[in-house]
């Protein structure tokens, strides 16, 4: 098999980099190129740019706002997106509960939600985790009782990342008590400033706010708004953890944090700091794994758009990829040492101590460590890959 880019490919690549570097704004770029978050004004505007030339949502169907791009075209978007440096659109959004509302939502809700998630007019967050649910995802307890045309909800989400910049969340919540677990789950859309919804912040050890947990008391919810059957709320989620599975290489992440590793050195000898040679075989031999990472990445989504059946492969992928960026940040903070002592002058407007470029090499390092727990935390990997694969 051959990994070329065909004719049409390359000119699709060169049509996606012109218009990045005609529209991506700079300030955006550089942000995202040191590793510094955007605000939801930057985010909401690129995203706006991006549905204005009818790519922001390079996944659904072109009757629903999408491209129509095959798999391996939405590779190279994406790859470009990150070389170019453009902030990614919110996934809660984008990559979850919008094919979710595209596949089970009735005419109504299509019309209701989707073109204000292509517009960034509404930002979801993602309420599955709960305090004693979280790989064990069918054990929900937060309760949702049927009271005339509304569901009234209590119980608590944890790790809910964005909740304070949402505007709705979607839920996985219990309707059905005396059923088999994953049967009586429902899954509800609902504004998160709704009478009786409280969002207390949790913070992760770089002081940044990177969860909540929200608070669900005699929250009333339309029955209108539930995403599917009743009690088949599992089957959406499902399919919502499903839709992206084969985008989870995070092979353009990788590249971004690799071209960090290598400016790194460069800067560390310009500023007369030896490195031990075997600095130079450690960025080799990641690299390679990056390529070996991408072409894998290439072969099954080929395989994918040729309609083959996958199994286990999107595991794979998941593992390798969240594995290498990890395995990159360790060298590079073995690297830059106290250099990367955390600062945000990006978006604080304060005097920066450390050089630009070491700046944000802690902060995306503890960003990074939640990418083997989060989508599934590398043991359940292992165990789909062990039952799956090795048949054991
Ligand atoms: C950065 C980040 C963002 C997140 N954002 C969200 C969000 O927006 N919304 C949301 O709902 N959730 C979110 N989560 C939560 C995430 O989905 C859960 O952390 C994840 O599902 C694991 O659940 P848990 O934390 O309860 O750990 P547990 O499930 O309690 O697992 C604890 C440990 O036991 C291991 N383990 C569990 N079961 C098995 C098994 N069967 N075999 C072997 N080992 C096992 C796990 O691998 C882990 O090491 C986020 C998490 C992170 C890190």
């Amino acid at each position: 098999m051959r990994f070329d880019l065909t004719p049409e490919q390359r000119a699709f690549k060169y049509e996606v980099e012109t218009f990045l570097r005609d529209h991506l704004p700079a300030n955006v770029a550089a942000k995202v190129k040191r590793g510094a978050g955007v605000s939801k004004d930057e985010l909401t505007a690129w995203t706006r740019t991006l549905n204005a030339k009818g790519w922001a949502a390079p996944a659904w169907p072109i009757e629903h706002g999408g491209t129509g791009w095959s798999l391996v075209q939405r590779h190279i978007f994406d790859v470009a997106c990150r070389a170019a440096h453009a902030p990614a659109l919110s996934g809660f959004g984008f990559n979850m509960v919008g094919p979710a509302i595209i596949k089970f939502g009735t005419a109504e809700q299509h019309a209701q939600f989707l073109p204000k998630i292509l517009n960034a007019d509404l930002w979801f967050c993602q309420g599955y985790s709960e305090p004693q649910a979280g790989s064990d995802l069918a054990s929900v307890r937060t309760r949702a009782d049927k009271n005339g045309d509304d569901y009234v909800v209590n119980g608590s989400k944890i790790w809910t990342s964005g909740a304070e910049m949402a505007d709705w969340i979607f839920c996985l919540v219990r309707t059905n008590h005396d059923v088999q677990q994953q049967k009586g789950i429902s899954f509800l859309l609902f504004d998160i400033t709704s009478p009786g919804v409280s969002v207390k912040p949790l913070y992760a050890f770089n002081g940044k706010r990177l969860w909540n947990q929200v608070f669900f008391e005699d929250v009333r919810v339309p029955v209108a708004q539930r995403l599917g059957d009743e009690d088949r709320g599992w089957t959406v989620a499902k399919s919502l953890l499903g839709d992206e599975r084969l985008m989870v290489s995070r092979v353009s992440e990788n590249k971004r944090v690799l071209g960090v590793l290598k400016e790194a050195l460069q800067e560390q000898i310009r500023r007369g700091i030896e490195m031990p040679e075997s600095v130079h075989s450690e960025i080799c031999a990641l690299e390679i794994r990056l390529q070996a990472l991408e072409m894998t990445s290439l072969r099954i989504l080929t395989q994918a758009d040729s309609g083959s059946q996958i199994g286990a492969e999107p595991s794979m992928l998941k593992l390798k990829g969240s594995e290498l960026v990890q395995a990159q940040d360790e060298l590079l903070f073995r690297m830059v040492d106290y250099l990367a002592l955390p600062q945000d002058s990006a978006n604080t407007g304060e005097e920066p101590v450390n050089p630009a470029w070491a700046e944000y090499i802690a902060s995306g390092r503890y960003h990074h460590r939640g990418y083997t727990i989060a989508g599934g935390s590398s043991e359940v990997q292992h165990n789909i890959i062990a039952k799956q694969v090795l048949g054991l």
